[in-house]
């Protein structure tokens, strides 16, 4: 697995070991924690992707490095970019040279501002190439080509999962996405940052539903098309901030700051193929997945600058 050091790599690495797989991680430790990861992991690279080391053979890659937080993959847009396609490159060739089976994690951000809601895998998606998520949304629209050319050209076993918004246990307090940063406000007696008016929605996905959808997606036979993962619960921003606020139990102080450039207006996947294909779709409400959450923060607490401890 590359990136199992991450939060979402690191619950699928979890997961593979208590089904009795075999588990190796690549990470660069760039968003990621070395405390994120199961002891029982075999070997440990801590390499860049894009330049890995000579790699034994795999049955199966599950390729998801690269930063995730619109902060984290804006800090650095080239290695960004360079991560999200050299990266892929380099692990569809492990794939191509030992004719292992290889999953992709690419994002609902391949959809950009969509023009169509919900979005179904068919969408091509209304992306800007030049502005400030480009190199995170292109990166992923490049990584999804070049996969997939190396399957019509080399015959590679190739599945290609986009993962709409996920949260849960292990996120980095500090990452900056809207669940992390919410959480933490609240729980430091914070005013939670509202970007633009807040009425710009996402779909939540709790971590065990998506990392259970990705197992699927990973085991079935075959998957010959790219395929939403997420929670078709869609819900604005400022929702999730009452949610939050009922959860906590007492009023929280909302402060507004000015909406990120590109900031996508809406965002619900279209599920009905996992459904049909995997017969998986997610079953933990925003509610109990934010109160686990949350439970997960108090336990980690007090969490340091910048760490994901
Ligand atoms: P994360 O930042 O927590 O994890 C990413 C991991 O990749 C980290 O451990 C990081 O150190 C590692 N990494 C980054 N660049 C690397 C490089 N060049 N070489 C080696 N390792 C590198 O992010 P996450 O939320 O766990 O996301 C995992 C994957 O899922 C990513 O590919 C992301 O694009 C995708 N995804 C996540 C979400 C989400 O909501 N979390 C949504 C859509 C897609
Ligand atoms: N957002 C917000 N306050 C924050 C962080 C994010 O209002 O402190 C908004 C952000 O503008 C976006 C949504 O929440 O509209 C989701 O942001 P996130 O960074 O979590 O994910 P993405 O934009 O990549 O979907």
């Amino acid at each position: 697995m590359t990136g199992g050091a991450g939060f979402i790599g690191s619950h699928l690495c979890d997961s593979l070991l208590s089904h009795g797989a075999t588990v190796d991680v690549l990470d660069n430790f760039s968003t990621g924690f070395a405390q994120n990861l199961p002891t029982k992991v075999r070997t440990l690279w801590k390499e860049d992707v894009a330049a890995p080391p000579a790699l034994p053979p795999y049955d199966l890659i599950f390729h998801l490095a690269c930063p995730a937080s619109p902060p984290r993959y804006q800090a650095d847009p080239v290695a960004t970019f360079r991560t999200a396609v050299f990266g892929t490159v380099a692990m569809l060739e492990e794939a191509r040279k030992h004719r292992s089976r290889i999953l992709i994690a690419s994002t609902s951000e391949i959809y950009g501002d969509p023009l169509e809601h919900p979005q179904k895998e068919t969408y091509w998606g209304h992306v800007n190439p030049v502005g400030l998520r480009s190199c995170y949304d292109e990166g992923k629209r490049a990584a999804e080509t070049i996969a997939t050319d190396y399957r019509r050209k080399y015959g590679i076993d190739l599945r290609i999962v986009r993962i709409f918004n996920t949260y849960g246990p292990r996120m980095d307090p500090f990452d900056g996405r809207v669940v992390s940063n919410f959480i933490r406000q609240a729980l430091s007696g914070e005013p939670l940052t509202i970007y633009g008016d807040g009425s710009q929605s996402r779909s939540f996905c709790y971590v065990s539903d998506l990392v259970e959808g990705i197992l699927r997606a990973g085991r079935v036979v075959r998957l010959p098309d790219p395929l939403n993962l997420g929670n078709p619960g869609e819900f604005t921003i400022a929702l999730l901030a009452d949610l939050l606020e009922e959860v906590v139990g007492h009023p929280l102080k909302r402060e507004h700051r000015p909406l990120p450039e590109d900031d996508p207006r809406r965002r619900r996947p279209d599920i009905t193929r996992a459904h049909e294909l995997l017969g998986w779709s997610p079953e933990v409400s925003l509610r109990a997945g934010i109160t686990r959450t949350i439970e997960n923060f108090l336990e980690r607490k007090p969490w340091g600058g910048g760490s994901g401890a």
